[in-house]
């Protein structure tokens, strides 16, 4: 399975203010976009593009746009902390759900949600889980989304596990792992060490 580390100084930045545990939720906010938007970026250099002309206002260039469609499905609620950033970068994206939540004893995951679009054998889907802890939910994610036709699945996320990578190698090795972070392991709570805590929670405060 490919693994994509983003290395970039803003990147790392970036990266050592959203694991201290002094920022607020408003700066984390503002980081997570932030490393989402350098994640996204390198996951999107090889979409394929199109030639077509454009006028300037002083004469007529052929230029590129983006030729494939593009589906970006955050998975609730830590996801959503990528999503503004992936349409930033590409604004007509289609946008699906998955809410997946995970026991806190068992840290099983279970799908209470899905709103995704049909039929995604020719779309390029783009997977948004801020962190691949045991790997378990977006296994269940990249399943789902396989249920549905997607045949190129790429996941985006900030800090990775070990376990995680391993677990969606084993289950899903065509999917390709976009990640800021690849961190040392994951405690008894399945927590991700350094990592930076529960994600959902500093993104939104609670
Ligand atoms: N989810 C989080 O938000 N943080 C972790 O460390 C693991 C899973």
């Amino acid at each position: 399975m490919p693994l994509h580390v983003v290395q970039h100084p803003i990147v790392e930045d970036a990266l050592a203010a959203l694991r201290d545990r002094r920022t607020s939720s408003t700066e984390f906010r503002r980081l997570a976009r932030r490393v989402s938007l350098m994640v996204a970026a390198e996951a999107t250099r090889d979409l394929p593009t199109v030639e077509s002309d454009v006028e300037t206002p002083l004469e007529t260039v052929p230029c590129r746009t983006i030729a494939s469609r593009v589906v970006a499905v955050p998975v609730l609620r830590a996801g959503l902390g990528m999503l503004d950033a992936f349409l930033d970068l590409v604004p007509g994206a289609q946008v699906g759900y998955f809410g997946l939540e995970r026991n806190e004893q068992t840290a099983v995951a279970r799908r209470y949600y899905e709103k995704v679009p049909r039929d995604l054998g020719d779309a390029v889907v783009y997977l948004l889980d801020p962190m691949l802890a045991t790997g378990g939910s977006a296994a269940m994610a990249v399943e789902g989304l396989q249920g549905l036709g997607a045949r190129h699945v790429r996941l985006l996320c900030v800090v990775a596990a070990p376990e995680g990578v391993r677990h969606l190698e084993e289950c899903a090795p065509d999917t390709e792992v976009y990640t800021a972070a690849v961190d040392r392991e994951l405690n008894e709570r399945k927590f991700i060490l350094p990592g930076l805590g529960d994600f959902g929670d500093r993104l939104f405060g609670t």
